[in-house]
């Protein structure tokens, strides 16, 4: 029978751990899941758990060499001399052990979530495990080794034929995701993120939009620093219908990381669980109405891992299910199990304290400087009658 939605997970996606002091965490799956079960939204049948990709679906998108020298660094064979090639043995992306069976287990998650949807097991189907946009073809970046939605998409064009759209609301810059299909006409990049006058990776201007017959379906709305729900969620609403529209996908993919918000100690934007909540409704919404529902939704970012990823992950899953957005206080078990091991004091509802922060004085600047941001990148669309 099929079911609305599926979730992927299982402990093997805990293995891709740099460090116990790196802000990449994966923890703040297990906080997820069990805030998600201490509600009830979830039962065991709704959890599938990944397989890891096989060394030909990493191939699909990632070079030979580099797979082999990831292999190597996490048996310990390579030192992090080799950082400055492969982009592993960072600061940011550290080698750890069994770094390659690790990595290729969140591409599975995700490749596992295509199969699901697309061979019609499931509706919609998440796997937070994925998300790691700034992997790139030959090279770690940025935390991500491999690219589970890279690699996803190649694997959606070469089993399924699909035409894919690709939305990503993290607060980086999707770069990894939008180089690989920067040519490809059949793919579009849609990434908002904060600037990259001041925050890594430092890409993700207006002016990318892609190259040779793949000019036009890359779109970048580069965002201030500050920028508050109501112009986030207008730029995300406005140019996820306008180029779904234009572009016409057979199917969605969405990269959730949740590092817009407030409390993010790594970005400065100023999102509260507000976008949170309206993101993977949205999502839902247009797959339905232009994808017959096939919706795939993976991970990201996420730096405040106790107070901001539980409830904004769980609102997707929430979307998926067709559940109204849970309001109110969070569970008592949940925050009891959870308060002692936070570092700082948990929220207790799903919505934030009102007021958050201080008002911005710069407000009606950044919102105008947004909204311009809007224009230029959907100019092209608005004014051209056919997609290419
Ligand atoms: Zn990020």
């Amino acid at each position: 029978m099929k079911k609305d939605a599926i979730f992927v997970f299982s402990e093997d996606q805990l293995g891709y751990s740099f460090s116990d002091t790196h802000p990449f965490n994966q923890k703040r799956i297990v906080l997820t899941l069990d805030l998600l079960k201490t509600m009830h939204a979830i039962t065991e049948e709704d959890i599938v758990p990944p397989r890891m990709a096989t060394d030909e679906e990493l191939l699909l998108v990632h070079e030979p060499k580099f797979v082999e020298m990831v292999k190597k660094a996490g048996k310990g064979e390579v030192g992090s001399e080799i950082g400055s090639v492969y982009g592993i043995g960072t600061e940011d992306t550290p080698i750890f052990p069994n770094m390659h069976e690790a990595s290729a287990m969140l591409v599975g998650g995700t490749l596992t979530a295509v199969d699901e949807v697309m061979q019609n097991r499931a509706g919609y189907a998440l796997n937070l495990g994925g998300g790691l946009h700034h992997g790139f073809q030959g090279k770690a970046s940025g935390f991500c080794v491999y690219n589970d939605s890279s690699v996803a998409i190649r694997y959606l064009q070469k089993n399924y034929h699909a035409r894919v759209l690709y939305i990503d609301t993290d607060a980086h810059h999707g770069d990894g995701v939008q180089w690989t299909f920067y040519d490809d006409p059949d793919v579009c990049t849609l990434s908002i993120h904060e600037t990259g006058r001041y925050l890594f990776p430092g890409t993700g201007h207006v002016t990318e939009r892609g190259n040779g017959k793949g000019y036009g379906t890359s779109f970048n709305f580069p965002i201030d620093a500050f920028t508050e729900d109501e112009s986030f969620l207008t730029i995300y609403e406005t140019a996820f219908r306008e180029i779904v529209e234009w572009f016409k996908p057979d199917v969605i993919l969405t990269q959730n990381g949740a590092d817009a918000h407030f409390f993010d100690p790594l970005t400065h934007l100023y999102g509260t669980m507000e976008i949170y909540k309206e993101i993977p409704r949205i999502a839902r919404e247009l797959a339905d109405e232009y994808c017959e529902g096939r919706w795939i939704a993976v991970g990201g970012g996420g730096y405040d891992i106790w107070r901001v990823v539980p409830r904004a992950w769980s609102h997707i899953w929430y979307s998926m299910k067709n559940l109204p957005a849970p309001t109110g206080p969070l569970p008592k078990e949940w925050l009891d199990r959870w308060q002692s091991e936070s570092p700082v004091p948990l929220i207790e509802t799903w919505e934030d304290p009102n007021p958050l922060y201080k008002p911005i004085p710069r407000k009606a600047e950044i919102d105008e400087k947004n909204a311009h941001v809007l224009d230029r990148s959907l100019h092209y669309i608005r004014s051209e009658q056919q997609p290419r």
